[in-house]
This record gives C-alpha cells, sequence and structure tokens, in this order.
C-alpha cells in the first residue's frame, strides 16, 4: 500500500479533480478487457502535462510505488491491470489530434486519441489511417502502440508498428526522449522507437505520437464466402495468397462465432453453415474488379456454397461491423469469455483449426473461432463460467495446448494482444530463455528500479 503521506505528494502534483482515491474509482479501474484478473490500485491520476508524469515518475523512484499506464482498459492480456502498491496513470484525457501534416503524409496526436477518430478525420482529407482494431471505436492510439495492435486491414496494411514514425517517451527516470521524426529515412543510433512499440506499458508512458498516414484507396469490394467445411476456408485463404491477390482483409468465422453474431447483430447469416470469410479489396477501381472476380473464383474452387458480394458501401459497412462484434456476440452466451490470440504462418491455418477443434473435443469444452485469418491470426475463444472450477482448469490445459500446438506449427502464443500478464508464463515457448533475459536486461537499464508496470511480459528478478 501506498502510505498517505506519499499519496498527498502525489495529488499535489497532478490538478485538482485528476487524483481519485474512492472505492468506486477503484473498481472501475481493478480490471480491462481480460477475464478472470483484476486488481484494486492504491489511486488513479489523470496527469494533464508531460512535466506532471515526468514529476510522478521522480517520486516513485524515490518513493518506490508502481506506476501502471492505461487507455481506455480494453487491452485482453491484463496490461492496464494495477499491480501491488500502485497508482494507475489514465492516459485517456490526452485526446487530441494535434497536427494532420497534408505535405508529409503524417498526423501527431495524443495518445488518449481513439483510433476511429482518427480514422474519420483523415478520411475527411483523403487519407487513411489503416490500423482497424476489432476495438476501434474505443481503444486509444497509445493502447494500440503499446500492444502493436493489429486489425481487420493487417493482411495488405499491416499493423500499427508499420504506422508509428515518432514517439515522445517519459521514460521511468522521468526524463523525456523523443524518438524518429517525419523524414522517411534515419538509420541514427539504435532504433529506440522500435523498441518501445510493443512494449507494453512497461518501457514508458507515450505522450505524443507521429503516425504515417496513406492515401485513402479509391473503392472497395466486400465479400462473404460460406463453406461447409472450415478446412476449406482455411485452404481458400491460402489460395487467394497463393494467386497473388493481397486483400485488405481476410476475415475468419466458424460456426459457433456466427451463430453469435447472427443472434446479436440479425444481418441474415446462414446458421448452418460450418465457417464464414469475409473478404474485402480496395484499390484503383478496375484493380479491384479484377481482384475481386480472382478472390470468387478462388472460393468457388475450393468449395464455397456462395459467395456474396455487398452492393452498397453501407452494407459492407455493416458486414464488417457484424466481424467487429465477433467478441461480444459470444461474450453474450456465457457469463466468462476467454479469448486467446495464436498466430500460425497462413499455410497453417487450417491444420491449426483442426487442432483446436480436436483439443476443444478433448477437454469437453465450448470455443468459437474467428480471427484475422489472412494474417493466420486465430482467436479461439471459449465460452464458459469462472465459477465452475473444474472447467476452468480444462480450459486452462486446452489453452497450454493450443499454444504448443501453434508454436509447433511455427507460430506464436499472441499475435497482437500482447503478453501482459495474462501470458507471461508461456513467452519461453515462443522466444526461449535468453531472449527473456535479454529483455530484463533492457528493462532494468531503463527502469532499474522497476517501477513501470512491473510483472507485465515476464517477471522481474
Ligand atoms: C472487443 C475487442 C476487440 C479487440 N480487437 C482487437 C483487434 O482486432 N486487434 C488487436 O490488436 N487488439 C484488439 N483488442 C485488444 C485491445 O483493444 C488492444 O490491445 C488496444 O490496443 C488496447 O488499447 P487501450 O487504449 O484499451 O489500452 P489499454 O488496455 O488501456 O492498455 C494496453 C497496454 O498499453 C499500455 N498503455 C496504454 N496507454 C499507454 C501510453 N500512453 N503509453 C505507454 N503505454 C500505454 C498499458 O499499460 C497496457 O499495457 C480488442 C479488444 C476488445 C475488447
Amino acid at each position: 500500500m501506498i502510505n498517505s503521506s506519499v499519496l498527498s505528494q502525489i495529488k499535489t502534483i497532478v490538478d485538482n479533480g485528476k487524483f481519485l482515491t474512492s472505492q468506486e474509482d477503484k473498481i472501475s479501474y481493478s480490471y480491462d478487457g481480460t477475464p478472470l484478473l483484476e486488481f484494486f490500485p492504491d489511486a488513479i491520476v489523470k496527469p494533464t502535462t508531460t512535466e506532471q508524469l515526468s514529476r510522478l515518475f521522480k517520486l516513485a523512484n524515490k518513493e518506490r510505488f508502481n506506476i501502471v499506464p492505461r487507455g481506455s482498459g480494453t487491452g485482453l492480456s491484463g496490461g492496464s491491470i494495477p499491480v501491488e502498491n500502485c497508482i494507475v496513470v489514465d492516459m485517456s484525457g490526452w485526446n487530441k489530434i494535434l497536427e494532420i501534416d497534408q505535405e508529409n503524409l503524417t498526423a501527431w496526436v495524443e495518445p488518449g486519441v481513439i483510433t476511429e477518430q482518427l480514422h474519420k478525420e483523415v478520411e475527411k482529407l483523403g487519407l487513411f489511417y489503416p490500423p482497424d482494431p476489432g476495438s476501434m471505436s474505443i481503444c486509444t492510439i497509445g493502447g494500440n502502440v503499446a500492444e502493436n495492435s493489429g486489425g481487420l486491414r493487417g493482411l495488405k496494411y499491416g499493423v500499427t508498428k508499420n504506422y508509428i514514425m515518432g514517439l515522445e517517451v517519459v521514460l521511468p527516470s522521468g526524463e523525456i526522449i523523443q524518438c524518429g521524426g517525419k523524414t522517411m529515412k534515419d538509420v541514427a543510433g539504435y532504433n529506440l522507437k522500435d523498441l518501445f512499440i510493443g512494449s507494453e506499458g512497461t518501457l514508458g508512458i507515450f505522450t505524443k505520437i507521429l503516425l504515417k498516414l496513406i492515401p485513402k484507396p479509391q473503392t472497395s469490394k466486400t465479400m462473404l464466402a460460406f463453406f461447409n467445411s472450415p478446412i476449406d476456408a482455411g485452404k481458400t485463404v491460402s489460395a487467394i495468397i497463393a494467386n497473388k491477390i493481397i486483400p485488405a482483409t481476410v476475415e475468419f468465422l466458424d460456426n459457433v462465432t456466427i451463430r453469435s453474431v447472427e443472434e446479436y447483430a440479425k444481418i441474415g447469416l446462414p446458421t448452418d453453415i460450418a465457417s464464414l470469410l469475409l473478404l474485402e479489396v480496395d484499390g484503383h477501381p478496375n484493380v479491384v474488379e479484377d481482384e475481386a472476380a480472382k478472390v470468387v473464383e478462388c472460393c468457388k474452387a475450393n468449395n464455397s456454397i456462395e459467395v456474396r458480394t455487398a452492393k452498397t458501401q453501407e452494407e459492407a459497412l455493416k458486414l464488417k461491423a457484424a466481424r467487429r462484434a465477433a467478441l461480444s456476440a459470444l461474450a453474450r452466451a456465457k457469463p466468462t469469455t476467454i479469448l486467446e490470440d495464436i498466430t500460425v504462418p497462413r499455410s497453417e491455418i487450417a491444420v491449426m483449426l483442426q487442432k483446436i477443434d480436436a483439443i476443444s473435443k478433448k477437454y469437453n469444452i465450448l470455443i468459437g473461432t474467428f480471427g484475422h485469418a489472412g494474417d493466420g491470426n486465430l482467436h479461439p475463444t471459449c465460452l464458459t463460467d469462472e465459477r465452475n472450477k473444474e472447467e476452468i482448469s480444462r480450459v486452462e490445459k486446452a489453452y497450454a495446448e493450443i499454444f504448443e500446438e501453434a508454436v509447433k506449427l511455427g507460430g506464436t502464443i499472441t499475435g497482437e494482444h500482447g503478453t501482459g500478464l495474462a501470458k507471461r508464463k508461456f513467452l519461453h515457448l515462443v522466444t526461449g530463455q535468453t531472449s527473456i533475459d535479454v529483455m530484463r536486461s533492457i528493462k532494468k537499464a531503463i527502469d532499474p528500479n522497476g517501477i513501470l508496470n512491473p510483472g507485465k511480459v515476464f517477471t522481474i528478478s
């Protein structure tokens, strides 16, 4: 527990009304989007300047309390869950788009800007910021950078790291650094910017982010392909890419997910099919026509029973919104929803889907799988009840096996949600112990007292 005299010093650093300690506030900040994890902070602060943040870090080093940064708290690996002896630093109020530079195609933003708001602002100018996590209507750019988040457009456009040109970071020492900038090329010194991307709030707090923008694609075509077998859907993904077409979006939904989404969104999906692919191609109108036709051919050649093409932009948006609602739709079925995030090489998707199916049968648990199939990124989602301890223990064993199988196929335990608290015990499966030791030494060099989000990604020892 942070003692009351230190809490008063913290309070004097931030403005009035930006220091919260009520029980209701502690409850609100005790969890994020990750199931089965919660912890109460000693206080929540909402600093408004980098100078305040810097002073908070200096005090934390002196008085040895911990700081946990937080955006919107939608994280799915426990990154913003409070730890012992900590204050939560809520960055969601830092929500200004500071500059959109149409000559250099960049935008300076504060970390609390909501991802979808940025999309809307830049698209008014004919520009495009591609990363679009399923949570884009609520998550922050700061959280996206800290998790290196992906989204539905990852296959063609890449993930958050591909659009970060510069960062202003307050280090755990309280010092402030800038890395990167508007130049397209810069190889001066170590690439510190990329070290901070995906650092899960453990190496510094971002206070300004410079984003790369691109021209908005002229047009797009959205399709839904239905399959009687998930294996055929998996093979279709490989076939499309082998045909040298890189769609913007290739999303997979299995039967459990389709039924949940249809019950939730009522958009006329057939509920008796095994799986579907949501596909979108975008770019120049001629190219889009040609690629869409080839995508349809690939689907048919791999036993698709029907391919529907959205006739209007509104219909396309509705289909994509339904996919984004997959997690919320599944979550309605049972009291506890545990969503995982494995990624395998694209060529192994069909095999991985078979393995997930076999594992869910072996442990007699209900798993719905959806995900960014074009990236090989699948979200096997277990619908369960945390009050049933015996079932939860089977769920944990099943996920441990799923992680092992993904790694055996050349994949990873997390493609976009991060390691955080939830998956740190599995990290060695992917990285090996030596890499974890290297990560620990980097953490020690930047945060020698271990005051910033300790215990996330790996334990500090
Ligand atoms: C319904 C749903 C759908 C989702 N879909 C996707 C998806 O498609 N792709 C995907 O990648 N993720 C997805 N997520 C996960 C989540 O939305 C992302 O990880 C997102 O980037 C988290 O942003 P946030 O603002 O909520 O961050 P938080 O959850 O608040 O924090 C996440 C991490 O970032 C750190 N952090 C936050 N702000 C800062 C800052 N300013 N400086 C330094 N560190 C900071 C925190 O300490 C924590 O470690 C989904 C989540 C939900 C609930």
